[in-house]
């Protein structure tokens, strides 16, 4: 097993919790700094040097994503501005972006993190990766372009879109590693068959760093399986990140048996949204994480909206840290339909255990007499034949798991959007 810093990643968890305290500690301090955040400290009765242990950190007032936006663009920003080096964000869906500002030392922790991330994925120097995360504004493109470069991998940085030319890149120099959204691979395996590629004989493929979306297990099987990554003797690591803490941070390693966060960097906490009690460990809860490193725009105890089980074991491979074993959804992005929650990724695993039909779907929430109502649109793999009594029994199903009444209809192949960044799995239609 290789690694970028061995003694970081395998570092006793009793010895990581004593530096995570003391990192809290300081970035507390650094914090406080801040007139926004020290009003909200001020209002929860904490004072950085009160905290002595774990039960004070837990009385440090939560960050939403809102108080990014109603602080934009600098007001959350505690470092100097002096030291500012980069600066990225996210457009939202409300308008408002979410910045983050980075100074070097900030690019060099991300970069560090995103490096221990790819050679625990099995990345090595004689890789050739295509990047695909789109270079931008947007944290991913540039997040996974200088962590590759840490690792020393042969970096081809074509950002997204331009799938004829992605794909002939990778017949030309022998891609080995493939990067972009979950929704961009299932798309270019399509598109290299459709054009008379076969990815497992024709090309080189052997990992996939994929993130930016939430992914099911059967979705990525299917990418494992046509862009030839297993054939190759490799396998899709699904990344996690987000702007807030610095943009993707956190992937699986070979065992794939979670996706890593670096606790030298990144405080975990699993909480119960309602109670902000720690969950069981193994049960879901929502992620809160703390920035412990960057030095401009820490963010402390900052509600991810994301919903996952995190296991605090050490993993086969030997690193310490913690691990998300299962992404429940995005708080975000799930939709109350009269009443009901639903997580389109809890769609696309039932979708997805069906051979008959294709990664190409999508979700749409109308109206009848002010009821909502469910659909979902759907095409066959090509070639497939799915007759009225599949659709009847999948209706079925899908009425069983979401708990609502939910249409099946199905597509003429090719029909639906292709993405060649993130997917947009929901239509509402609702007024
Ligand atoms: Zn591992």
């Amino acid at each position: 097993m290789a690694f970028v810093e061995q003694k970081w990643e395998t570092m006793p968890q009793e010895k990581l919790q004593e530096i995570q305290l003391e990192k809290f500690k300081k970035q507390a301090g650094l914090v406080y700094g801040n007139p926004f955040i020290k009003k909200r400290f001020d209002e929860a009765g904490i004072h950085p040097e009160e905290i002595t242990d774990w039960e004070d950190i837990k009385k440090v007032p939560f960050i939403f994503k809102d108080d990014l936006r109603e602080n934009y663009p600098t007001g959350l920003i505690s470092g100097n501005w002096d030291d500012v080096y980069r600066i990225h964000m996210t457009s939202g869906t409300t308008g408002v972006p979410t910045p983050m500002v980075y100074s070097k030392n900030d690019l060099n922790t991300w970069a560090t993190c995103m490096a221990r991330n790819f050679v625990a994925g099995g990345l090595r120097k004689d890789d050739i990766v295509q990047q695909s995360h789109g270079l931008g504004l947007f944290t991913g493109g540039l997040g996974f372009h200088y962590g590759l470069e840490l690792v020393g991998a042969k970096v081809i940085p074509t950002g997204a879109g331009g799938t004829e030319r992605q794909l002939r890149l990778m017949q030309e120099w022998g891609t080995t590693v493939f990067t972009g959204t979950p929704s961009y691979a299932a798309y270019m395996a399509e598109f290299a068959l459709d054009n008379g590629i076969d990815p497992v004989k024709d090309l080189k493929l052997r990992l996939g760093f994929h993130g930016g979306e939430p992914c099911s297990d059967e979705l990525r099987n299917r990418i494992n399986n046509r862009l030839g990554y297993s054939a190759h003797g490799g396998g899709m690591r699904r990344c996690y990140g987000l702007t807030e803490m610095g943009g993707p941070i956190a992937m699986d390693c070979e065992y794939e048996s979670g996706i890593h966060i670096w606790a030298d960097h990144y405080l975990v906490e699993v909480l119960d949204p309602e109670t902000h009690e720690n969950v069981k460990e193994g049960q879901p809860g929502e992620l809160v994480l703390s920035n412990l490193s960057f030095e401009v725009m820490p963010l402390l105890r900052y509600r991810t909206g994301d919903n996952v089980v995190v296991s605090f074991d050490t993993c086969e491979c030997g690193r310490t840290h913690p691990r998300i074993t299962r992404f429940v959804g995005r708080l975000d992005d799930m939709i109350l339909v009269s009443g009901t929650n639903v997580f389109p990724s809890q769609v696309e695993l039932i979708l997805l255990k069906h051979s008959e039909l294709s990664e190409n779907w999508q979700l749409v929430v109308g109206e009848n007499k002010g009821l909502h109502t469910l659909k979902v649109e759907i095409e066959p793999v090509a070639g497939a034949r799915v007759e009225k009594a599949f659709v009847t029994a999948l209706e079925k199903e899908l009425h069983k798991s979401l708990e609502k009444k939910c249409f099946v209809d199905i597509k003429a192949v090719g029909s639906l959007p292709r993405f060649e960044g993130k997917a947009v799995r929901v239509i509402d239609q609702r007024t």
